[in-house]
């Protein structure tokens, strides 16, 4: 068989761990037989970003808005441990942040469903994509314990000197708490994009909810936002896509999400993010099939798989132990990456290759050959625990068989 060929360069980010032997296994054993690779290599292992004073994060990132797709494995993000274990000159920040800060996006996060792992919510049928506003809010506030007797009020100062003055509470009879949150504009405008964007992209409705009818200004300002982007940019594609914005309160939201079937991308700000997030991700079943792409305004990517370096089981293979570390969502990660570069470039071969690796996984695990986290959770009767190299070995005898 002829390798597949690629036009424009996939920008490759290396990474840490468990997740950077899983990276060369993928490609060695998923990729590069099949496809005619080209790749701007760019290694954010934690060795060299130290090497580099983290100049290869944000060059890599630079990379991303010039060519539009990425594929990223899972990094370290360095803590006092982490400066001591690689004798790092700095505690450099987190990848995933300074990368989001760059391309000033929003991370999609969807699950990957197969037979055999029911969620916890059993009427599920159907992926869940949150949608995280990461900008502002709880994350960026000031608060403050207050005496009794204090008296605290809100004081916005404008480029002309007036002042504006509201009581938030006068603390007569109890000493108390106070907290003051911001957002801007322009950030939940770009988070606005990003979600429809997203939607009109998986064809996929978008459900967005906040608490606007107790916070009739802060909460009520993106319901405002959304709508007016929605209704000024997007609803004739949405029509023309057969797709639904749909707005609620939260807690109207988090009910029908219950309720539902999946299928549908769910916006949340910041804080319900945070949380539902961590809530759906669990009711699919595991942190190693969700996957993850940070999805800019305007209209770059970047695919990886939603869990960290899975250290424990580096030190393992360290120690020339056996691993059975869980592949998928790094696997999605590429598969994602080369789907999307496939329909930038009109590369139909490169989409359907991505299509069909995704369907050999799935595939492999639904017969049974599954990693050690897949096989504690498998109700399938006839299950197999395998390595992790196993693994994707059992993959490819699948995916020769569709190609
Ligand atoms: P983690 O790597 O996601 O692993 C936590 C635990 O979840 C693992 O110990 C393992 O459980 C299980 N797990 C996660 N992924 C798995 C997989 N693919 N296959 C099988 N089991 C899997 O999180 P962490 O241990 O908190 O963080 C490790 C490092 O990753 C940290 O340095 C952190 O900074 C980094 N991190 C990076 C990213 C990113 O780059 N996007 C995200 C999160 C964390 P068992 O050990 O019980 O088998
Ligand atoms: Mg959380």
């Amino acid at each position: 068989m002829e390798k597949i060929k690629m036009i424009t360069p996939l920008v490759e980010m290396d990474g840490d761990e468990m997740t950077r032997i899983i990276w060369k296994l993928i490609k060695d054993i998923l990729i590069l037989p099949y496809v005619d690779l080209k790749s701007e290599y760019y290694d954010l292992g934690l060795e060299y970003r130290n090497e580099t004073d983290d100049k290869v994060t944000f060059d890599s990132a630079y990379a991303t808005k010039k060519y539009g797709v990425a594929v990223k494995c899972a990094t370290i993000t360095p803590n006092a441990d982490r400066v001591k274990e690689y004798n790092l000159k700095e505690m450099w920040k987190s990848p995933n942040g300074t990368i989001r800060a760059i391309l000033d996006g929003t991370v999609f996060r969807a699950p990957i469903i197969v037979k055999g792992i029911t969620p916890y919510i059993p009427t599920w049928t159907k992926p869940i994509t949150i949608a995280r506003h990461a900008y502002g809010d709880v994350y960026k506030n000031t608060e403050m314990q207050v005496p009794e007797g204090s008296k605290c009020e809100l004081v916005c100062t404008d480029k002309d000197g007036n002042e504006i003055r509201q009581t938030i509470h006068e603390f007569d009879s109890s000493a108390g708490i106070i907290q003051g949150l911001h957002n801007i504009d322009q950030s939940i405008q770009s988070f606005a994009r990003c979600c429809f964007n997203y939607a009109l992209d998986t064809k996929q409705d978008i459900w967005f909810a906040t608490k606007d009818t107790i916070s009739k200004k802060y909460d009520h300002r993106f319901k405002d936002i959304f709508n007016e982007i929605f209704d000024a940019e997007y609803k004739e594609k949405f029509d023309a896509a057969g797709i639904e914005y749909f707005y609620t309160l939260i807690d109207d939201a988090v009910a029908r999400v219950v309720r539902s079937e999946g299928g549908y991308i769910w916006a949340c700000k910041n804080y319900d993010g945070d949380v539902m997030s961590d809530m759906v991700a669990t009711a699919y079943g595991s942190l190693a099939m969700m996957t993850s792409v940070l999805v800019s305004p305007d209209g770059t990517y970047e695919y990886e798989a939603a869990h960290g370096t899975v250290q424990r089981h580096y030190y393992k293979h360290l120690k020339g132990e056996e691993t059975s570390t869980n592949s998928v969502a790094t696997l999605f990660a590429w598969t994602g990456a080369l789907r999307k570069r496939g329909e930038l470039d009109g590369l139909s071969d490169l989409c359907a290759f991505a299509d069909k690796l995704e369907k050999a996984t799935i595939q492999t695990i639904e017969d049974g050959v599954m990693t050690g986290d897949l096989y504690l959770l498998s109700k399938l009767e006839n299950k197999k625990k395998v390595n992790t190299e196993e693994f994707l070995l059992a993959v490819n005898d699948r995916l020769k068989a569709l190609l």
